[in-house]
């Protein structure tokens, strides 16, 4: 076993089983891509079992921190049964789950969704990638599938040196997969879909908006950053008379619409706007001197505008941009849920921001929802990173 000796004090995050050690807190040593190396202090004492990404920033990931525990395939085995059973007590309104959520797993790089029968992976790590095979027989030993289709293609793989990989790993079969979530239905690809095909992580708050739409009344919805209209559709099952779901995606407004149409909503509530949200805002500010209107409900949902802390002052622009045009173009009484899935904005910076796009809108809101990514894409208390979707439901006063 090859052995990384860390500079001094940098034990620190080990200690705190934290799994990341930065390329600069490496004194000595060195392995091949995704090899299982010792992770030792300065003065030699065991940290953790770790995987070598010689050329990731995030040099190594630990995979445990038990120096008696061997990194093989019941490794594997226990770690994936672990997280599954987590989610068997979840209690989760839908047959898509995410079952294995990476460092908060213990498993770190790894992304597992199921999507009814089938599953999708994302190995996002040296170590993940060096373990794929040994992994996916896990994954399917745990879960009774056959079908696992790979989505190695999220920009980590880059950072980590890794190709692109894409296809069935087990099985095969069609990728187009129909999965309930709450009442009700919505249709994926798992081969072309954003991500392993859907936004998961955003089921909650999609029954959240639901309900609230019902709850304060809403009629018109604008819901910007749609993607498939998981939150359209939210919107028409809470008695929304209109539904504007703004992308720039064709592909996902279509399905939006066929997907108004699976849940049996009357297509003439909804429209898809083929847009780019920041201009389409902007329009319809402009509008607003012409007799334009306002909405009772609009959901801001963007990607990522900070993948890092690094992009976090320039993205804090962005959202506090989308922020402000939202509140202007919202009814009085009318209700803001906004998004943020960066990794690098924290949840209180967020609250800045959107409180800084409050007072140049001249507009104050009562925070009545502080929304997250559902608990099947758990937060550790170990690894804040994870906490990387949050969201604020707030009335316009
Ligand atoms: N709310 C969605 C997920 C949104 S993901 C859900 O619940 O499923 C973000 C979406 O923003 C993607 O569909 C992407 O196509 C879209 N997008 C990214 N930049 C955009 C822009 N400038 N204007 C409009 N849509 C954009």
């Amino acid at each position: 076993m090859k052995k990384i000796t860390l500079r001094a004090g940098k034990e620190r995050s080990l200690l705190k089983r934290h799994p990341w050690v930065f390329e600069s807190s490496v004194a000595r040593g060195s392995a091949d891509s995704g090899e299982t190396v010792r992770v030792e202090s300065a003065d030699g004492q065991f940290l953790a079992w770790a995987a070598f990404s010689p050329q990731s920033q995030i040099r190594l990931r630990a995979w445990s921190f038990d120096a008696g525990e061997r990194i093989d395939a019941a490794f594997f085995k226990r770690r994936i049964d672990k997280a599954i059973a987590m989610r068997a007590r979840l209690a989760i309104a839908s047959d898509a789950v995410r079952l294995i959520h990476g460092e908060a797993d213990g498993l770190p790089g790894l992304i597992v969704d199921r999507y009814v029968d089938t599953l999708v992976a994302q190995f996002g790590s040296a170590g993940a990638e060096r373990w794929k095979a040994t992994i996916a027989d896990a994954l399917l030993a745990a879960t009774g599938l056959t079908r696992l289709y790979e989505r190695s293609d999220a920009q980590a793989r880059e950072w980590e040196g890794l190709p692109v990989q894409t296809g069935w790993l087990r099985g095969e079969g069609e990728t187009a997969v129909t999965i309930r979530e709450h009442d009700w239905q919505l249709t994926l690809d798992v081969a072309e879909g954003h991500k392993t095909g859907y936004y998961l992580d955003q089921r909650d708050s999609r029954r959240r908006f639901a309900d609230a739409v019902r709850q304060y009344g809403c009629h018109s919805v604008l819901n910007c950053f749609s993607y498939t209209g998981g939150f359209s559709v939210a919107a028409l099952a809470g008695g929304a008379s209109e539904v504007i779901s703004v992308d720039s995606s064709g592909p996902a407004l279509a399905r939006a619409t066929a997907h108004v149409a699976l849940n049996g909503f009357d297509a003439g509530r909804h429209q898809a706007w083929d847009a780019d949200v920041n201009a389409t805002l902007r329009r319809c500010l402009e509008e607003l001197k012409h007799g334009g209107r306002r909405f009772d409900a609009i959901v801001l949902d963007p990607p990522k505008f900070a993948p890092t802390v690094a992009h976090a002052e320039r993205a804090a622009r962005a959202y506090k941009d989308i922020n402000r045009l939202a509140f202007m173009l919202l009814n009085e009484g009318g209700l803001l849920y906004t998004f943020s899935c960066s990794g690098g904005i924290a949840p209180d910076l967020f609250h800045k921001i959107v409180a800084g796009a409050g007072l140049d809108a001249g507009v104050d809101g009562y925070i009545v929802e502080r929304l997250s990514a559902a608990a099947d894409h758990p937060q550790t208390v170990c690894f804040p990173e994870g906490d990387y979707l949050k969201g604020l439901g707030i009335l316009k006063r």
